[in-house]
């Protein structure tokens, strides 16, 4: 058997970032290093070694999914392996992260009200007061970890589903980081040839 390495356990932080959300809702914004490693490590390098090593999250569902025997292991309809369904999801996923970033803005400029809520799936709103107790932040930091807390926790349960319906990883195949990471490399990778 393959010897364990330190990022093999990196699922514990995924795991771990979502249950401190549930306690204190300002530790969404660690959230952001699962958004700019990839990014970084994609553009500086060309390779995807973000989600085959060190992605927490992707871990998480083979662990639960192989492991753990929670996944149908059921092949993923060819519709979800799409370009049109992939790339579709991407840029619906970024109109959302950008609107969230627009809320978070507007509660900055004092043009709106801090709202102490989690919104999952964009649609359904759960009271999530509990997790803030308004203790020296700045409303819109607030507002920021709420909203990105909520795109974390979407992306989780939807990535849980996927889980459970077919392969542990099924998530992997539509994640917008992914299709993100895959285009920065191909477009890296292009102007390398080219140079
Ligand atoms: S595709 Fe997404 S969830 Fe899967 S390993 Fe990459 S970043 Fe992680």
């Amino acid at each position: 058997m393959a010897q364990k390495r330190w990022y093999d356990y990196l699922w514990i932080f995924s795991a771990l970032y979502l249950v401190l959300g549930f306690f204190n809702i300002l530790f969404a914004w660690i959230g952001l290093l699962c958004f700019f490693i990839p990014i970084i490590i994609s553009a500086v390098f060309g390779t995807k070694s973000y989600c085959g090593r060190y992605c927490g999250r992707g871990q998480l569902f083979q662990l639960l999914g192989g492991k753990c025997g929670l996944s149908r292991q059921k092949e993923i309809p060819a519709f979800l392996r799409s370009h049109w369904f992939r790339y579709g999801f991407l840029i619906f996923f970024f109109t959302m992260f950008f609107n969230m970033l627009y809320n978070t803005y507007l509660v900055f400029a004092g043009a709106g009200t801090l709202k102490q809520v989690v919104t999952l799936l964009w649609t359904f709103k759960l009271p999530w007061n509990w997790a803030y107790t308004a203790a020296g932040v700045a409303p819109w930091v607030a507002q920021f970890a709420f909203g990105f807390y909520s795109v974390m926790l979407t992306s989780t349960v939807l990535g849980l589903i996927t889980m459970l319906l077919f392969r542990p990883r099924s998530w992997c195949v539509y994640c917008p980081m992914g299709t993100m990471t895959q285009l920065i490399c191909t477009a890296k990778n292009h102007k390398k040839i080219n140079l």
